[in-house]
C-alpha cells in the first residue's frame, strides 16, 4: 500500500511516500513558517502521488479527541502562527484519502514498536529530550491519549543542592523536566552549546540524575517493558549508562522484576536512525485506512 507520512515539526516538515513494510521510497524537508505558507507546499508534494492514506506525527499541543470539535487541529501551541490549525480536515479535504494523526512523540513510539527494537511489545514509552522534552506511551498496544495527551516532559523533578540554576526555565514550572533538562536548560545552565559541553562530566552527571527521575517515575507509573530515549540531546551517548545506574539507585531495589532489572535493554538510544517519527507515520496512515 502507497502511504503518505507527514512528520510535523516546529522548525520543519518532513514529507514522504512509502509502505506499510517501513519503506520509504521518498523524503523531502520543508521549512516550517506559517500555515498559510506551508501547508499548501506540503499539499502540493503529496497531490498526484497517489497515496492511499496520510500518516501525521504533528508537534503540539494537538487535539486528539475523535469527539471533539477540534479533533486533528494544533490547539494552544507556542508557535502562535499555527494555533487552532485544522491539520486533519485540511488533507482530508485536499487529498480524499484516510488521515491517520498523533503527537509527534507518539509518532516515533509507533515506529519504533512497528519496525524498530521494540518491535511486538505492548508497553513501551518514547522519550524526546531536544528543544523541549515530550513522551510518548503506548500501554496494551494502545498509544495513550486520555484527556488531551500526556505531557510527562513537564513533570516535576527533586533538584539537585548543586545545581548551579536551580529554578529552572520552563516558563509554567520552573523547574520541571524540561524546564531543567532539555536542551535549552543545559545551555543557559552551563552558558555554553551542549554539544561544546561533552567532556564535562559534571554537566552529565547532572543531566542523568533528573533524566533518571524521569526514569523511576515513568517505571512506577507505567511499568513499560521498554523506555526508548530520543532527541538531540541524547546524542550524547555517555547518558546511557550514567542515567541507569542513577535510575537503579533511585529505585532501589523496590522494583524486582527481571525486564526492569535488565538496564541495558530497559533504556535504550533510539534504533532507526532518526527515521522512527516518520515510519511510524507510515503506520499510522496505515492503520488509519485499516481500523
Ligand atoms: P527538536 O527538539 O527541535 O526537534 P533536537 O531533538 O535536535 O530537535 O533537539 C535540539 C536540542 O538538542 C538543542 O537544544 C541542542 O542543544 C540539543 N542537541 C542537539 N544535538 C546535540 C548533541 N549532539 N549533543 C548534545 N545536545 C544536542
Ligand atoms: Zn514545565
Amino acid at each position: 500500500m502507497k502511504i503518505g507520512a507527514l512528520e510535523a515539526g516546529g522548525t520543519k516538515m518532513v514529507c514522504a511516500i512509502g509502505d506499510e513494510t517501513g519503506k520509504i521510497y521518498e523524503q523531502v524537508s520543508i521549512p516550517t513558517i506559517t500555515p498559510e505558507e506551508t501547508m499548501p507546499k506540503l499539499l502540493e508534494y503529496f497531490k498526484g502521488k497517489d497515496i492511499e492514506a496520510l500518516g501525521i506525527a504533528c508537534f503540539g499541543p494537538v487535539d486528539l479527541d475523535k469527539d471533539s470539535d477540534t479533533y486533528g487541529y494544533i490547539t494552544t501551541t507556542p508557535k502562535t502562527a499555527w494555533m487552532n490549525t485544522d491539520v486533519v480536515g485540511y488533507f482530508s479535504k485536499g487529498l480524499g484519502v484516510p488521515v491517520g494523526f498523533d503527537t509527534d512523540v507518539n509518532g516515533s513510539l509507533l515506529g519504533e514498536v512497528t519496525y524498530g527494537q521494540a518491535k511486538g511489545l505492548k508497553d513501551a514509552v518514547y522519550y524526546t529530550i531536544g528543544t523541549g522534552i515530550g513522551a510518548g506511551i503506548m500501554s496494551g498496544g494502545n498509544l495513550v491519549h486520555g484527556a488531551m495527551h500526556p505531557e510527562a516532559g513537564h513533570m516535576l523533578l527533586r533538584v539537585r543542592e548543586d545545581d548551579p540554576m536551580p529554578e529552572g526555565i520552563c516558563p509554567f514550572h520552573g523547574a520541571c523536566l524540561e524546564g531543567m533538562a532539555a536542551g535549552p536548560a543545559i545551555e543557559k545552565r552551563w552558558g555554553r552549546k551542549a554539544i561544546e559541553l561533552k567532556d564535562d562530566e559534571k554537566v552529565w552527571d547532572l543531566e542523568a540524575y533528573y533524566l533518571a527521575q524521569c526514569m523511576a517515575s515513568t517505571t512506577l507509573f507505567l511499568a513499560p517493558r521498554i523506555i526508548i530515549l530520543g532527541g538531540g540531546v541524547m546524542h550524547q551517548t555517555q547518558l546511557f549508562p550514567l542515567v541507569r545506574k542513577k535510575t537503579a539507585e533511585l529505585l532501589n531495589g523496590y522494583i524486582k522484576n527481571a525486564t526492569v532489572s535488565d538496564m541495558d535493554h530497559y533504556i535504550v538510544p533510539a534504533s532507526l536512525n532518526d527515521d522512527q517519527g516518520i515510519m511510524g507515520c507510515l503506520k499510522l496512515g496505515y492503520d488509519a485506512a485499516n481500523n
